[in-house]
């Protein structure tokens, strides 16, 4: 039997969506600029290869998680994301089968601090204290996709305080979630419980204490975090 000098945590888990099973979470990979016209409101230009980033799985909350503000930021922004829950693993799984490691959706928010992200970004330095941080991803449940089957279309609208800020279809995105599953799995090997947040579209922005942001993707579980007052 292993003493452990402390209690080791709990695995993080996602409840999955019509059960009362939980998806226990490996880790959290993030797309960067996968939209076009977000990838100019950043300052970039179109069709990059794309970029990936990493947050704690501690990293995420359920829906209804009142956000503290976090520290160390004056803007504090969200960005709206399909999120892909894989259930098996590979090595350099060509795109033609990528499909085949999904287990299923959810809708999720990659929470940022935006003025320690760009600080970062002009140093040409990590970008980790600007994404991944406590509360920095929320997530709703996750629906499998041997109910939905495979999400190659979908509205996606983000709205703060009832006022939409983002509307999209995730099949804008400039890399397919097959291109983003082949493409990660050429750079680790991929395993059952990794997330990937599949990058966000245009409209991103600030939000501030007491504002409620509510995002739908499809027929996928909603999810809503307000910002603790
Ligand atoms: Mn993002």
């Amino acid at each position: 039997m292993t003493i452990f000098e402390f209690e080791p945590p709990l695995p993080v888990a996602v409840p999955v969506a019509e059960c009362k099973r939980q998806y226990p979470v490996r880790r959290v990979f993030c797309v960067g600029r996968n939209y076009e016209a977000h990838a100019r409101e950043m300052g970039g230009t179109a069709r990059e290869p794309p970029f990936f980033f990493t947050k704690f799985p501690g990293a995420i909350v359920p829906s209804g998680t009142r956000l503290d503000y976090p520290p160390g930021t004056r803007d504090f922004q969200y960005e709206g994301e399909l999120v892909l829950a894989l259930g098996a693993g590979g090595f350099e799984i060509p795109v033609e089968r990528a499909h085949t490691v999904l287990f299923g959706y959810a809708a999720g928010l990659d929470m940022t601090r935006r003025d320690l992200q760009f600080a970062a970004r002009d140093k040409g330095r990590p970008w980790d204290t600007g994404k991944n941080f406590a509360q920095s991803a929320p997530m709703g449940e996750i629906m499998p996709a041997a109910r939905i089957g495979r999400l190659l279309k979908a509205p996606l609208e983000l709205a703060v305080n009832g006022v939409t800020r983002q509307r999209a279809d995730i099949a804008e995105m400039i890399w397919s979630a097959d291109e983003i599953i082949a493409h990660l799995s050429s750079l680790y090997r991929l395993e059952a419980g990794d997330l990937i947040f599949t990058g966000t579209p245009a409209g991103v922005g600030p939000v501030v204490a007491g504002d409620c942001i509510g995002l739908r993707i499809g027929e996928l579980p909603p999810l809503s975090v307000t910002i603790a007052a």
